[in-house]
């Protein structure tokens, strides 16, 4: 196996877990574009008609009232939660295992992150340690669909509405999932995407949309997106915004790549099937698979979980596949967020997940026999019969 061509990628044999090669066959569009916007009469790099066509093709195709983008995932989420007046004095539930924006933009608007636990299965916070967290403080829920399952969304929304407060998805990697006919993003009052080059409809560069049926929040996070303006009068200020500005060449290349979204997504969750289908006898041999299916799904990452994860990635780093450890501290255990973290609160299910959770590639590249090599060797490891080089 390690002599096939087809395992061989940008001169090594090493299966990587983002490919390299990522935007090779888009490269002379991205040079079209630069050029063309570069040497076009308007000289307008930032917020121009790219920008428009790119917010209003998103939100057909996602059936949204609005689209705003702006520039990066993380902005988005700030945006969002600016918009919607969170500041001192206000908690958001957060997930106790994920990346730092969720607990980092709602510390940066002078708020109290509260960490909620995860099922320890599905990565997702557990809408019962949501609710168990909220408190009369609490402005916000704040779920993400971090790894390839949603949250329980029907059930957090129960949870807002019984408690009078607001619901805001962090869709950033869950682009392209829809959960029981409603898209990721558009379960909340506002979602998110991040457009930054690793994720899933990634461009060459940085960028982020809010996704939105509320069109009042869309025209105030417009305006706070380009410092509190409203788009027709320049250096009239309604109110303090910040730069988080769109900027046209992603916007055109984003544009270009648009088709083929759906593609690319579909081999992401052809693989997973295939991986899901070949590892559902190693629960018995402690490597356990992501829940399948296909409703409320985004393979932007495919995770598997096993007591005995440096040992498989060593295992797998033995045989040329790269895989990534997300997250190897809860939120609250990191350095950053220990202010925020209750003195003797405990969250077992994020505690087990920072452990246990290693990603393989399940990248749209990955050629069959690619697919098939990192699930042998999994096996292989699972059931014991790899060789100890
Ligand atoms: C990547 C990511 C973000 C941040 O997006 P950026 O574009 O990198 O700022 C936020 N939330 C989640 C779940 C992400 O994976």
């Amino acid at each position: 196996m390690p002599d096939d061509p087809s395992l061989r990628r940008g001169g090594s044999s090493v299966i990587e877990f983002f490919p390299p090669d990522v935007f090779e066959a888009d490269r002379e569009t991205l040079f079209e574009i630069v050029r063309a916007i570069g040497t076009g009469p308007e000289q307008r790099f930032i917020l121009g008609e790219a920008t428009t066509r790119l917010e209003r093709e998103l939100a057909a195709s996602l059936g949204a009232a609005d689209v705003v983008a702006c520039s990066s995932g993380t902005s988005a989420l700030t945006l969002i939660l600016h918009a919607m007046g969170v500041g001192p004095g206000d908690e958001v539930i957060v997930p106790a295992y994920g990346c730092a924006p969720l607990a980092a933009t709602v510390v940066n608007l002078g708020a109290t992150p509260v960490f909620a636990d995860v099922d320890p299965w599905t990565l997702v916070v557990d809408p019962s340690d949501v609710e168990a967290c909220v408190t009369g403080r609490t402005k916000v829920l704040l779920p993400a669909h971090i790894f390839s399952v949603m949250a329980d969304m029907p059930r957090l929304l129960k949870i807002a509405e019984r408690y009078g407060v607001r619901l805001v998805e962090d869709s950033a990697v869950a682009q392209g999932a829809v959960l029981d006919g409603r898209p990721a993003g558009l379960w909340g009052e506002a979602g998110l995407y991040s457009f930054v080059q690793v994720k899933s409809f990634g461009t060459a560069g940085e960028g982020g949309a809010v996704v939105t049926d509320n069109l009042d929040l869309a025209r105030d996070i417009r305006m706070l997106r380009n410092h509190g303006q409203d788009g027709r009068r320049r250096f009239l200020h309604h109110v303090i915004g910040y730069n988080s500005r769109f900027d046209e060449i992603q916007a055109r290349f984003l544009l270009h790549r648009l088709p083929g979204f759906p593609e690319r997504l579909e081999r992401r969750a052809r693989i997973a099937d295939y991986y899901t289908r070949r590892f559902s006898a190693l629960a018995a041999h402690g490597v356990i698979a992501p829940p399948p299916g296909r409703n409320g799904r985004c393979y932007y990452v495919y995770t598997l979980l096993t007591d005995r994860r440096d040992a498989l990635r060593d295992h797998l780093a033995r045989h040329d596949v790269a895989s990534h450890v997300y997250y190897p501290l809860p939120l609250p255990a990191q350095a950053a967020f220990a202010a925020w973290a209750p003195p003797g609160r405990r969250w077992p299910g994020a505690e087990r997940a920072s452990r246990c959770t290693l990603s393989i590639p399940v990248h749209p590249l990955l050629t069959d026999a690619q697919a098939e090599h990192i699930a042998d060797t999994v096996c292989a490891f699972a059931v014991g019969t790899h060789d100890r080089r």
